[in-house]
């Protein structure tokens, strides 16, 4: 990892130009490509991402997988996980090799082939399928991310705004993917259905390509990039990648050797949170950054620890609350029974409602120049969380006593889970984009999708211990979640004072990180 500066950083004239560019809800024109490229992105990850447990143990006469639940629920967290953490290469690609706008778009292709193999009805499709869209997943998230932040100079206070109307985006598609491959799931076919995601994200790209001169000049090149030699080993190194995941998939359908996804996924947690630790070191300690740049490295590490620990709880909602729905919920209105999977949709549900007034929150709060650190915001989503599940804990009291209680408690928790979330993860996102080094803001954004792998793994542990026969212990669950995490959130919160200091370190430094990035001066002298 060197320190090679190059004016092909597009971030500082893009940045200055974006102060002018209204068009798009009062954010630059750009900011439309990215939404609708991420809305289709998303339409097709979480549309899929709905019917895979389901397909995987569907019985074979019902053209599923017919595997054991167990099995389904270990490849369904190894998938979720591997998505996320090929954020890691996806980040590394765009910074070294190819620059953010072109691994968007191979990482759109990857993801849309992946999808049509999907849509092959042939046994050994379904693995081939995972594997692209994973990798494509790898390249493309957290590229676009960094893009919408590439999108604001460093000065311009609607970037957490921005980031508010694109996580709606984001929203906006997951709601369409459940309702389109839902839709075609239980009408006409599985295969189908995956085919209805790799239209989505076709769609995405055409739009991508066709509105790709708003982001013109924009990380359309790699903002530290490799030298020949090193691009050659990258290469090299990619055709290993593409032989080694070949020759595995290839020796696991013919029986070569074994894949226990449980044991796997076990195992997983460990390698994900040590991935993460060894990374941001790597960059914090081998990346020559600058005093102002290692400041700005610890203001995000709050943001990051704070992540982790949000997603560890939030994503309880597919399992542990979902089971709550299904059994300790009275979901009777008359005679209509709400099915389980609906009380899933209430968190996209309040997403689209409140994004736009959280996306005017951030620009008024600015303007009354209230402007709490990036982790005091994330804090305060984390504390608002865990009120979702203090909710919870007397929801699950009354369960306990062996009655089932009304549907309004999931969805109270649900409604804070939501307000958590909007505090935090675009926010989150926000911080990355504005806290990075810039040469490595693409590895950042993959370091920081990262925590959503050891948020989700976390979650899936602790979910273990949600056990229906033993339904005594779940207020407990539910408090200790709550408890953790408002306890992180104060010891955030508790960092503000030296958090603001290192994110205003990071400000300081800017007006000359621009002008150092486009003259090619060193480092050390920026600060
Ligand atoms: N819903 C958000 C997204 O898709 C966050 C995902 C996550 O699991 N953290 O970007």
């Amino acid at each position: 990892m060197s320190d090679e500066q190059t004016s092909s950083n597009a971030q500082p004239s893009a940045a200055g130009k974006s102060n002018l560019d209204t068009a798009f809800f009062g954010h630059p024109k750009g900011l439309s490509t990215l939404f609708f490229t991420e809305m289709w992105e998303r339409m097709s990850y979480y549309g899929m991402r709905a019917m895979l447990v389901l397909f995987m143990t569907a019985s074979l006469q019902e053209q599923g997988l017919a595997f054991t639940v167990v099995s389904a629920a270990a490849i369904y967290g190894l998938y979720t996980g591997a998505v996320y953490f090929l954020g890691l290469p996806g980040g590394w690609l765009s910074d070294r090799l190819f620059g953010g706008q072109k691994t968007v778009w191979y990482g759109g292709i990857i993801i849309m082939c992946g999808h049509i193999i999907l849509a092959i009805p042939h046994p050994s499709s379904f693995f081939i399928g995972l594997i692209f869209v994973a990798t494509g997943t790898g390249l493309l998230k957290p590229n676009i991310s960094a893009l919408v932040g590439q999108l604001y100079s460093s000065e311009d206070e609607r970037r957490d705004s921005g980031y508010a109307i694109y996580y709606m985006g984001i929203n906006i598609g997951s709601v369409i993917g459940y309702m389109v491959c839902g839709y075609f799931m239980e009408n006409v076919g599985w295969h189908w259905a995956f085919g209805a995601a790799a239209v989505g994200m076709a769609i995405g790209l055409v739009q991508y390509r066709m509105t790709q001169s708003n982001i013109a000049g924009i990380n359309d090149a790699p903002a530290n990039p490799l030298s020949a030699k090193g691009k050659s080993i990258t290469w090299t190194l990619i055709a290993a990648f593409i032989a080694g995941v070949t020759l595995t998939v290839i020796g696991a359908y013919q029986g070569w050797f074994v894949i226990n996804p449980v044991a796997l996924a076990g195992s997983v947690a460990v390698v994900f949170t040590i991935t993460f630790f060894v990374y941001f070191g790597y960059i914090y300690f081998m990346g020559e950054l600058n005093d102002a740049e290692k400041k700005r490295m610890w203001a995000l590490f709050l943001v990051c620890v704070a992540s982790a620990c949000f997603w560890s709880g939030f994503e309880q909602a597919g399992s542990s609350l979902n089971l709550f729905a299904r059994d300790y919920t009275d979901r009777l209105i008359g005679t209509f029974e709400i099915p389980t999977a609906w009380f899933q949709s209430a968190n996209a549900f309040f997403i689209i409602i409140l994004s736009p007034f959280f996306a005017a929150l951030w620009i008024n709060l600015a303007k009354r120049m209230i402007t709490p650190s990036y982790s005091v915001k994330c804090a305060v989503g984390l504390i608002i969380m865990a009120t979702g599940f203090l909710v919870m804990f007397f929801a699950a009291q009354y369960a306990a006593d062996g009655l089932k209680v009304a549907p309004y408690w999931l969805i109270t928790t649900y409604f804070l889970h939501t307000v958590g979330e909007l505090c935090l993860s675009p926010v989150a996102l926000s911080a990355v984009s504005r806290l990075s080094p810039a040469r490595y803001v693409g590895q950042m954004m993959g370091v920081f999708v990262l925590t959503y792998s050891i948020g989700n793994i976390i979650s899936g542990l602790l979910a273990g211990s949600f056990d229906p026969e033993n339904v005594q212990e779940i207020p407990g669950l539910y408090m200790q979640i709550a408890l953790f995490s408002i306890g992180v959130g104060i010891v955030l919160v508790l960092f503000n004072f030296k958090a603001k200091y290192w994110e205003r370190e990071g400000r300081k430094d800017e007006g000359t990180d621009h002008e150092a990035t486009l003259s090619e001066q060193p480092a050390e002298q920026k600060v």
